[in-house]
């Protein structure tokens, strides 16, 4: 390069938002631009011509230096700041190079926990007032039958269907705003999977049959009670025989199988629904994903990002396998721990 160019790549360099640190093939520190200096904390007079292992543990600097990121960008938490680390070989004149490019990302990040706080709380604000109408209509429901006309009662029970679907949706914001904070909490007591996955499957094979699909189940009575939060597995098998209901089109077929493997209870929910694209199915977990083919049917995308955090929870894993147009089979593997 001649001289102006370099001089010119170097001013850039200087300028740019990106703190930049680059190591030759020894691991010796040959370059650092000015914001790499700002975000590390650091005078690069104190650290050029010195290899890494030469600089003081403990400091931003050697953190940086001695985390390899590879292609995944790395966060870490330097000095209040969060800073987001991204490194690559480059092939270089005489040898190879490492680069590392740090970006700050402390405000991104603390508007975001600022907007999912503010969801939160007017998602929680939103329970209180559905909570009094749910009691209200539990109190029609209640109510002697021929004190309500039978033509008003059906009005009621879709009234009550529909908040509680609302109550669930809810509690699936609030839930994933938790898991994100840390705050999602698992109780675990000794557990009746059995009958937990019995009601389970009582309660999908009645959607099935207002949906219009076969519902199965084959549960193996060998299952031992477990040590596990009762209330969060029962939602997870919820969400998934709920979500194989739902994507199934009518005179379609849902079926929900359990059985002991080495040492895992093994749930499986496959149905012959819609299926997930192969290119999607990567994503299926991730927060609000909802597959194109979901456009049409109700929902959050937030029931598996949740089902798979209290499954992991619990040490166990879920897996799905599916074939777009032809049906999906979710796993749930739960370590059969008795403690
Ligand atoms: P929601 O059902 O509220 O959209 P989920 O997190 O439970 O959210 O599911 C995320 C997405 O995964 C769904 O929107 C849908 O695209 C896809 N999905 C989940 N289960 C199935 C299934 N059994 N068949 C087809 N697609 C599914």
């Amino acid at each position: 390069m001649d001289t102006g160019r370099q001089q010119n790549a170097e001013t850039l360099l200087e300028l740019t938002d990106a703190g930049i640190v680059q190591l030759d093939g020894s691991g010796i520190v040959v370059l650092m631009n000015r914001r790499a200096e700002e975000l590390l904390k650091v005078p690069r007079s104190e650290v050029l011509g010195k290899r890494v292992d030469m600089l003081p543990l403990r400091t931003p600097i050697y953190r940086v230096l001695s985390e390899n990121s590879g292609d995944t960008p790395v966060e870490m938490s330097i000095d209040g700041a969060i800073l987001l680390v991204r490194s690559a070989m480059v092939p270089l004149v005489g040898g190879c190079g490492e680069f590392f490019e740090l970006r700050d990302v402390t405000a991104d990040k603390k508007e975001k926990r600022d907007r999912e706080e503010f969801v939160a709380m007017m998602t929680h604000d939103l329970k209180s007032p559905l909570t009094v109408i749910m009691g209200y209509v539990q109190a029609l429901l209640g109510e002697v039958p021929d004190k309500i006309d039978p033509s008003l009662q059906v009005f009621i029970k879709e009234m009550d269907k529909s908040s509680k679907k609302m109550l669930a949706m809810i509690e699936d914001v609030l839930d994933a705003y938790r898991l994100e904070a840390g705050l999602l909490q698992i109780d675990r007591q000794p557990c009746n999977v059995q009958a937990l996955l019995e009601g389970c499957c009582n309660d999908g094979a009645r959607e099935a049959v207002v949906h219009g699909s076969a519902f199965s189940a084959e549960l193996s009575g060998e299952v031992p009670p477990l040590y596990l939060d009762g209330k969060q597995i029962a939602r997870v098998f919820a969400n998934l025989i709920g979500n194989a209901v739902k994507f199934t089109p009518r005179r379609g077929a849902i079926r929900v199988s359990s059985g002991v493997q080495q040492d895992y209870l093994v749930v499986e929910v496959a149905d012959t629904g819609i299926g997930i694209p192969p290119e999607e199915l990567p994503r299926i977990f991730n927060k609000y994903f909802r597959a194109s083919g979901a456009q049409g049917f109700k929902g959050t995308g937030l029931g598996l990002t949740i089902s798979k955090a209290i499954v992991e929870a619990h040490g166990g894993s879920i897996g799905v396998e599916s074939a777009a147009g032809k049906g999906t089979r979710f796993s749930v593997f739960l370590p059969l721990e008795r403690r």
